[in-house]
């Protein structure tokens, strides 16, 4: 048969099974009852299996290194989707099977472990698991490249293209730059709106305010929804099925509004692809980065913003009279914009979030290249803590354990959050030469922003690398400075300025 219509329908099958197991992930994390769960798993097994003997079949196998045996001759999408296929292909095949085998199962049996570990402050006992994860996440890069440095392998899993090189420079750039400032406004005299912010907020009413937004950014709810869950998160099928969920909690109002704005950036960013790729490796975000770019984007590059709140602080007001009782616009928009040295990283702010990154960076890369020893994990983390926070967590759960990630054999990805913000402000930067943002954010046509993203970004899936198309978007590679300049420029005139 010919070769690319072998290609086409193995991506078919593959795509199929793929949708009706995320289908069942999202009614887990949404709707499904406790008691689904025993035979969902039962069922769900039988799938993945089917699913991942299709993946590995030698005829698929053999299909992609055909094709790319002749890449020259492919049209550019055929292209990037084969090397896309034949480097999933390469990370797997090249790793004995007994190997990765004991590596799902450790990884499986790490997250209770984990659990266990945050829940009773008892690192010593999570240790080992870390360094066995550790050591076949290196094992398994120099399978895949023995010529790299397995942690480059890593961060470009997570980031295509991206090396310690530039992450290095990235982080050197925050260091140098950035955590002297953060300093400062730390140190500055603060109004506190905790009160306000934690005052009881009624969660129908949040539901309200919410399902507003959802209109404000104009999400298309022909293509789309949103629901409540633990944990926010986005889902996504194809442009025309775009789901995600936000979270509720009484007394801290700002949790379900934030979580909602970076959940619609996500998902805006995935309703605006060309629905062209839906049947091809092209689909979706083109990478973690980039993704993240546009949640933090829509949430703190708008949702953030003073024109925001001029725009659509009456409507909050309308839903809770008595909360925001005396409650100024200049009031609203210093109390979305806190900042607080905190020692966890989920609930930090904006300025500090990158400084949160940094301590997961520097000791990831010290790890994979054995210049440290998960021994001296807690103590390296606390000082790091201190070092660029001026904070010291008391316990381990505060510190070293709070994260999933590392238990869940994700070493390289945390970099991802911090490169995402960064690659915003550059974005931001390139479009405020065409668009007037304070007015269309104040005139609340947010649809105009999401029509120049997705003009110069969404509609591309992952058919340009996020290195391309940061190129196209704003005419230069990546450069921290627009990052540092943009934080900066703001936290300076909210808590640095006399006025
Ligand atoms: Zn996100």
């Amino acid at each position: 048969m010919d070769l690319e219509k072998k290609f086409r329908e193995d991506i078919k099958k593959i795509k199929a099974y793929v949708y009706v197991l995320s289908l069942a992930g999202w009614d887990s994390n949404t709707e499904a009852p406790r008691n689904s769960f025993r035979r969902r798993g039962e069922m769900l097994g039988v799938l993945s299996k089917e699913l991942f003997a299709l993946q590995t079949n030698p005829n698929t196998i053999n299909t992609v290194n055909k094709l790319y045996d002749q890449i020259d001759m492919l049209d550019d999408h055929l292209q990037r989707e084969v090397r896309k296929a034949k480097k999933d292909i390469d990370k797997i095949v090249n790793i004995p099977e007994e190997e990765y085998l004991e590596y799902r199962r450790l990884i499986n049996d790490s997250q209770l472990v984990w659990e266990d570990a945050k829940k009773n402050d008892d690192y010593p006992s999570f240790k080992e698991n870390l360094a066995k994860i550790v050591e076949f996440n290196k094992k398994f890069a120099l399978y895949y490249n023995k010529d790299a440095n397995p942690y480059d392998t890593l961060l470009d899993d997570y980031e295509e293209g991206m090396t310690m090189k530039e992450y290095d420079m990235f982080f050197n750039a925050l260091k140098t730059d950035l955590v002297p400032f953060v300093k400062k406004v730390l140190d500055a005299k603060k109004r506190d709106y905790s009160k306000f912010i934690n005052n009881n907020y009624d969660v129908k009413k949040q539901e309200q305010f919410c399902d507003y937004l959802v209109d404000v950014f104009n999400f298309n709810r022909e293509s789309g929804l949103m629901k409540k869950s633990v944990h926010p998160f986005t889902w996504n099928t194809s442009p025309e099925d775009v789901r995600f969920t936000t979270k509720y909690l009484e007394n801290y109002v700002f949790s379900s509004i934030f979580a909602a704005i970076h959940e619609l950036g996500h998902a805006i960013y995935e309703q605006q692809i060309s629905t062209k790729y839906d049947d091809t490796l092209l689909s979706g975000g083109t990478s973690m980065g980039m993704h993240e770019s546009q949640s933090r984007f829509y949430e703190n590059i708008i949702g953030r913003s003073y024109e925001f709140w001029d725009a659509h602080l009456p409507k909050f007001k309308e839903l809770y009279p008595e909360q925001t009782q005396g409650i100024t616009l200049s009031d609203m928009y210093r109390a979305v914009n806190q900042v607080e040295a905190s020692l966890i990283r989920i609930e930090a702010d904006e300025l500090t979030y990158p400084l949160h990154i940094m301590v997961r960076y520097d000791i990831e890369r010290m790890l994979i290249n054995d210049e440290i020893t998960v021994d001296e994990l807690p103590s390296i983390w606390n000082d790091k803590m201190e070092e660029y926070l001026g904070i010291r967590p008391e316990n381990d759960s505060e510190g070293v354990l709070q994260d999933v990630h590392w238990s869940d054999g994700m070493i390289g990805y945390f970099p991802t959050y911090a490169l995402g913000t960064a690659y915003s402000a550059q974005i931001y930067h390139a479009m405020r030469k065409e668009l007037i943002l304070p007015k269309l954010i104040k005139e609340n046509q947010i649809d105009k922003i999401n029509e120049w993203l997705k003009e110069k970004l969404h509609k591309y899936g992952s058919s340009k690398t996020p290195k391309e198309l940061l190129v196209m978007i704003t005419g230069e590679e990546f450069n921290p400075k627009y990052y540092i300049e943009y934080l900066k420029d703001k936290y300076s005139k909210i808590f640095l300025s006399r006025s």
